[in-house]
């Protein structure tokens, strides 16, 4: 693949004024037909509140609004456009017939202040997919409120705390490996929780032997990511849940990463007392921008008072409805039931699989992360080689004598159309390269990434200034990325 150049376009490359300020007096993308109602005095209904003109509005023609979102939506990457090989978020195509599904008039329609006699559909539903993810993960009862990913850790965090106080001795430390996702000591910390690192060995896993010599009474729980952020499935999982349990602890797995699990093992069968599952990774959703998360929290039978409420039951009647009485819930964590919309498109694609679709994309997620391994080998370093499930994480080591790094490979390869992998862990390998195809991805996607990554790594050894300055075919090039987080800017405002 020959480099890209510089390429200015105007509806990329405008400058700013031109895009923004777009408004001229007396323009409109409306016209409303003539009043065939009498006319109703709007001074004596809103007296000094009426307002007698826009302010400072833009004035703005069809044509233009419509040019203007359409050109805005063009500067966004998006998993529509292409490959988006973020490891460690499975952002995996969200299949249309979840949307349409979603979009059915009764669903779409619903509102949660409904009566439970009108919602059955509704909350059919909330049991199917429920009992649908129980089964997938071997669990015995679930919640679906938590909205995210680290929601669900800080759901599950807080049964953790109830049950270990609910057994007189509250404990203190919760052990978190190395690999471990940013979220699981943020969350354990904001539990109030002491945090205590595990170290992992030299096949990527946990050090068994270190955990048994950290293990006491003190712990509450281990926090697991399985696979971990290396992409390695942990092999000992069995034994560290009878470590954890010898010494009366709990293990959570953080199951964001079932993407390499489903239909081939379940947690609950290895030992796992509680995880979350990423419907917004796993189970298509969309995810980012596209829409709200979802993080079910599904826990083994100990755990299950302590759920948060309203938890949906099977009434004596045989509906469905919601049951408030839990005396030992840790309460509630969100409204109502959680993001509903999300269950609706978790479920689609649950069901549009069935259990051996399920399981071949679980194959090929796998399949994938290991063709993208094997064709960047040699290009790239392999810190670990283990082998990958279903994301492979190299690292920077031979780009980094050239002074170009992790982030700057990243960057070019948005020059090449593609979004940049994850760079900002696992924390063990220093300029991590983390990537996930995902199963959506075709061989001639893939390859066309293979491509790019090697023609990259080349750039790095003959011209590693262009692939310092990347990218060059964006609208902006290089951000102050920690400002964009803390002071972002997201509303226009009249000049
Ligand atoms: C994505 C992810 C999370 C957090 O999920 P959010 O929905 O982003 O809050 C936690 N752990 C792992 C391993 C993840 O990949």
């Amino acid at each position: 693949m020959k480099s890209v150049t510089r390429k200015a376009t105007r509806h990329v490359n405008q400058n700013e004024g031109l895009i923004f300020e777009k408004s001229s007096a007396g323009k409109a993308a409306w016209k409303l037909p003539p009043l065939d109602v009498p006319e109703v005095d709007t001074q004596k209904l809103l007296g000094s509140s009426e307002r007698k003109d826009l302010g400072n509005m833009p004035e703005v023609s069809e044509i233009e609004i419509i040019r203007h979102f359409t050109r805005l939506s063009t500067w966004n990457y998006a998993i529509d456009l292409g490959m988006y090989p973020l490891g460690s978020c499975t952002m995996k195509y969200n299949p249309r017939v979840n949307e349409v599904v979603s979009r059915l008039e009764g669903l779409a329609n619903g509102h949660p202040y409904q009566p439970e006699k009108v919602s059955q559909g509704a909350l059919r539903i909330i049991k199917t997919l429920s009992e649908c993810l129980i089964e997938i993960t071997g669990m015995d009862a679930i919640t679906l409120q938590p909205a995210a990913g680290a929601h669900g850790e800080l759901t599950g965090l807080l049964l953790v705390r109830a049950y270990h106080q609910s057994k007189g001795h509250p404990r203190k430390k919760i052990l978190i490996p190395d690999s471990a996702h940013g979220t699981n000591p943020a969350t354990a910390a904001t539990v109030g929780y002491a945090v205590e690192n595990l170290k992992s060995d030299a096949r990527g896993m946990v050090d068994v032997a270190a955990l048994a010599a950290q293990m006491n009474e003190d712990v509450a729980a281990l926090m697991l990511t399985n696979p971990n952020t290396l992409g390695v499935f942990e092999q000992d999982i069995a034994k560290i849940a009878d470590l954890m349990h010898a010494k009366g602890g709990l293990l959570y797995m953080d199951g964001a990463n079932m993407n390499a699990l489903v239909g081939k093992v379940r947690p609950g069968d290895f030992g796992v007392d509680l995880m979350h599952l990423n419907l917004h990774k796993t189970f298509s959703t969309p995810h980012g921008g596209g829409g709200p998360g979802s993080g079910p929290v599904a826990v083994k039978k100990i755990l299950e008072p302590f759920l948060p409420k309203p938890v949906l039951i099977t009434k004596a009647d045989g509906t469905l409805g919601f049951e408030y009485d839990r005396p030992q819930s840790v309460g509630r964590v969100r409204a109502f039931y959680g993001n509903f919309g999300m269950f609706i498109r978790a479920l689609a694609y649950t069901l549009a699989n069935g259990p051996d679709g399920l399981r071949q994309t679980t194959e090929d997620a796998v399949l994938n992360a290991n063709y993208i391994r094997k064709g960047l080998e040699g290009a790239y370093d392999l810190p670990y080689s283990t082998p990958s499930m279903h994301e492979v994480v190299f690292s920077d080591k031979l780009q980094g004598k050239k002074g170009v790094h992790t982030m700057d490979i990243a960057k070019r390869l948005i020059d090449y159309g593609f979004h940049p992998y994850t760079t900002a862990f696992p924390l063990i390998v220093p300029g991590a390269l983390m990537i996930e195809p995902t199963e959506s991805e075709s061989t001639e996607e893939m390859d066309l990434f293979i491509e790019a990554m090697r023609s990259i790594a080349q750039e790095v050894e003959e011209d590693p200034e262009m692939v310092l300055a990347a990218p060059h075919t964006t609208r902006v090039s290089r951000l102050d990325e920690v400002a964009a987080a803390r002071k972002p800017v997201l509303r226009w405002k009249p000049s």
